[in-house]
């Protein structure tokens, strides 16, 4: 029997998720029995095992002593320990104090909190530079939020937000200037047309090169 985690909310149908980690999730709506998630998850089963096989298979990010984070574009070597809850940037290591170095999810919380910290100051700086010419031709600066977004590098909201993804911070500050960038050129056209490559090419020059810096893969198998 498969184990899973049931998470009920108020959305209509069941829905499956296998995580990274190879753990089972299903949504469920307020009013399904028991029963009918459990004849759910068994009819799923060969596609759980698929999905399980296929998370196991893929290359990921370890949480350890001695595990490499892509930090701005450099390699960091991952240095944990015991103690009281603790990250610092020390050259080229990634000085990690947890109370339970031996998990890694408790290490990686550690890692993701200390990264959403960083990423504040340097969003902002990026924004900051970029923005100038746009404030000249009128522009409201738009608020940055940071997010974890699964698909988009960043974005620009009609109300104002730029928002940008927090995994950003692993790679060159070229390409999360050319994320910024590209969002900001959002604030003349909103769409991906002529003009907005005109603006770009005329803003960044070597915005294609940049672009291609995000297509490098992070992690080796
Ligand atoms: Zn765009």
């Amino acid at each position: 029997m498969t184990d899973y985690q049931l998470i009920r909310s108020k959305r209509r149908s069941l829905e499956l998720r296998v995580l990274e980690d190879g753990r089972v999730q299903v949504r469920a709506p307020q009013r399904a029995s028991l029963r009918m998630v459990q004849d759910f998850v068994d009819s799923r089963r060969q596609w759980i095992a698929d999905q399980q096989q296929r998370q196991a298979s893929r290359p990921r990010q370890r949480w350890q002593d001695g595990a490499t984070l892509a930090w701005r574009g450099e390699p960091l070597q991952m240095d944990v320990c015991e103690g009281r809850t603790r990250v610092a940037l020390s050259g080229p290591y990634l000085s990690v104090r947890v109370a339970e170095p031996e998990q890694e999810m408790a290490v990686r919380s550690a890692v993701e909190g200390w990264m959403r910290r960083q990423a504040k100051p340097v969003f902002e700086d990026s924004i900051e530079r970029q923005f100038h010419w746009f404030e000249q031709q009128g522009f409201v600066r738009p608020t940055l939020r940071i997010k974890k977004m699964r698909t988009r590098w960043g974005s620009l909201s009609a109300r104002g937000y730029i928002n940008l993804n927090m995994a950003l911070l692993h790679y060159p500050a070229d390409a999360l200037d050319y994320v910024v960038m590209h969002e900001l050129c959002h604030l003349k056209h909103m769409d991906h047309g002529p003009g907005f490559h005109a603006l770009m090419d005329a803003r960044m020059p070597d915005w294609r090169h940049r672009k291609t810096l995000l297509e490098q893969p992070l992690f080796q198998p």
